[in-house]
């Protein structure tokens, strides 16, 4: 799984930064965690534990300064490694795979979509959490991280399940048009499939 999108490689930790070895000791202003630099310690509030209490004011590299908890930091799993405010340059980061899947939910959602028949008429379905309209382009792009190329859009790999977790991957037209069901079901010599219009078709 790919994760950790907004890092720069200047700032990126090596992966290092285990729960155990993020403390009090170990933070300091100047701390570089992902996308956010520690500016300082927050006075401590008085509910809570300790690393609820133990506040950091931190700076993110879009330019948001926030006052997070301790705990969000160095919490293990899913550490914040960014201000949480700047996802909606996922959506200008990656250009080509947001329009990809706002085509991907209108295939499957939309019965006037040219390819409707082919995947929600069929049953095939978005996961409802990639089918988020607020969240679901960041949920989708964190689980399949950037296409490799301009030729590669979204496959299933399981031509008749849905667009979920552990079923899509980049493919190119010419990998995708292997993976059809008509292909499959005639294991003839490759030849475009008619009928079923690759999956980057609007
Ligand atoms: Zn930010």
């Amino acid at each position: 799984m790919w994760v950790r999108i907004p890092c720069t490689s200047a700032t990126r930790d090596k992966g290092t930064s285990t729960h155990q070895e993020l403390s009090a000791k170990t933070l300091h202003p100047g701390t570089v965690l992902g996308d956010l630099t520690l500016l300082g310690r927050v006075r401590s509030g008085t509910k809570g534990c300790y690393n609820v209490r133990r506040r950091w004011r931190v700076r993110c590299t879009c330019g948001n300064i926030l006052t997070i908890p301790q705990h969000y930091l160095v919490r293990n799993p899913h550490p914040r490694r960014n201000c949480g405010k700047c996802k909606a340059t996922l959506k200008t980061k990656f250009r080509r795979e947001y329009r990809i899947w706002t085509m991907m939910r209108r295939r499957c959602t939309n019965p006037t979509h040219v390819a409707y028949k082919y995947y929600g008429g069929r049953g095939i379905k978005v996961c409802d959490e990639w089918m988020s309209f607020e969240s679901g382009f960041d949920e989708f792009i964190e689980h399949i991280g950037p296409a490799p190329s301009e030729d590669h859009s979204v496959d299933r790999i399981d031509v008749n399940g849905d667009y979920e977790p552990g079923n899509v991957k980049w493919a190119t037209a010419l990998e995708q048009a292997k993976n059809t069901r008509q292909y499959l079901r005639k294991h003839s010599k490759f030849k475009y499939p008619i009928g079923q219009p690759p999956e980057g078709t609007e």
